[in-house]
């Protein structure tokens, strides 16, 4: 059966910015979407596309501090260049630009929006490119984030009484979620992402596995730099694939983050477009109701490939591997000189490989000894 399928996204996005230096480049989202259009997907007859409304702050009270909110709000409204590092404000790292408090919301309010079309308005699967803020922290910006939109459409879902599974594929470990859902057993956290050891932020061993009844509801799959597409695809298979299926969710909600691939500036994992639909398109075959969010990934290009490819799999899509000539003379104009969609699968070089490829088993038979007892066992 065809699923039915939402894409959120807006084009007033472009009216933001974090700065010129900054890596973050609020571009991604317009070249991504002009990607879809260009192998049309924007005009699919089972796909409907949906604006950003930002979110309500009753919504973000469910999380975010008051204090944090209006703080927000009084930078965001400002001229003067504002800084207030209790909160994580006005760094390099997060910085006060205008319209802030306004661009947060619509990042907030799109991810909720898609809990609600996947629960109440008849959608298998809806999809948020200006989603994936998981490192946002009650009353703390961190990493980018400001509003932590999976923890506030989660949230809307336990209201419900939904049970959740949040699987984060981003490069950087989802330390805001996995922080919300530390106690819960209603919500399973799992992150598979570069180790923190010396890299932000910091969090997500193994050892992190959640605490009271929320013992064993944390997972955390810590990859070693150079980590290459078949290694990663073992992560997901031996880890987040099972503890997905026994968990058997009401609503699965993953972070879609893109700057796993090699190319990108900031990280050192070694995925490409293989491993990337590879579990994109195990997560479709679950049949579970299906909120998609963005994430990181700071070559554009990549964020654009990653995300066209996603929601093509979500529309049950192949694509050739060839970039539409439209968007090829488009990037060209920007200065990319990328020419194909698809990667062909990646091996890192044989040193680096081993070294991950023991890290990457430690890290699971550390899970499959504490945690795979406790979910597995339970839901069996
Ligand atoms: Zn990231």
């Amino acid at each position: 059966m065809v699923s039915r399928t939402a894409l959120i996204y807006s084009p007033d996005f472009s009216s933001f910015c974090y700065g010129k230096e900054h890596p973050f480049k609020i571009q991604r989202f317009r070249l991504a979407y002009e990607l879809m259009e260009a192998y049309e997907l924007t005009s699919l007859p089972c796909a409907r596309i949906f604006d950003c409304i930002p979110a309500e702050e009753g919504d973000l009270l469910t999380f975010h501090s008051h204090s944090y909110l209006s703080k927000l709000k009084e930078f965001s409204l400002s001229d003067e260049p504002r800084a207030d590092f209790r909160y994580g404000l006005g760094d390099i790292e997060n910085p006060v630009f205008p319209g802030l408090y306004h661009w947060a919301r619509l990042g907030a309010g799109g991810t909720i929006e898609a809990a609600r079309l996947v629960t109440e308005g008849g959608f298998d699967i809806a999809f948020n490119l200006a989603g994936g803020w998981h490192h946002a922290h009650r009353s703390r910006a961190s990493g980018f984030s400001y509003l932590n939109d999976s923890v506030l459409a989660i949230n809307s879902l336990l209201q419900k009484g939904k049970r959740v599974v949040y699987l984060d594929i981003d490069a950087h470990h989802g330390d805001g979620v996995q922080e919300a859902f530390y106690e819960t057993d209603q919500v399973l956290t799992i992150s598979i992402h570069e180790s923190g050891e010396s890299f932000f932020p910091g969090t997500g061993s193994e050892k992190e596995i959640g605490s009271g009844k929320g013992k064993g509801y944390s997972v955390n799959v810590p990859l070693k730099e150079h980590t290459d597409d078949a290694l990663f695809m073992k992560a997901f298979d031996e880890v987040a694939f099972p503890l997905i299926a026994a968990f058997d969710p009401d609503v699965m909600v993953t972070q879609l983050g893109a700057d796993t691939f090699r190319t990108d500036p900031l990280t050192r994992l070694e995925i490409t477009t293989h491993s990337y639909c590879y579990v994109v398109k195990k997560l479709k075959a679950l049949k579970i109701p299906w909120v998609a969010v963005g994430g990181g990934g700071y070559e554009n290009i990549n964020v654009a490939r990653a995300w066209t490819l996603a929601w093509a799999i979500m529309n049950g899509i192949e694509l050739p591997p060839r970039l539409p000539a439209r968007f090829i003379k488009l990037i060209d104009s920007l200065g990319y000189s990328n020419r194909m969609l698809l990667d062909a699968m990646h091996w890192a070089e044989d040193d680096d490989r081993n070294r991950a490829l023991d890290a990457v088993e430690k890290s699971i038979s550390a899970i499959k000894k504490k945690v795979f007892p406790i979910i597995i066992g339970a839901y069996d």
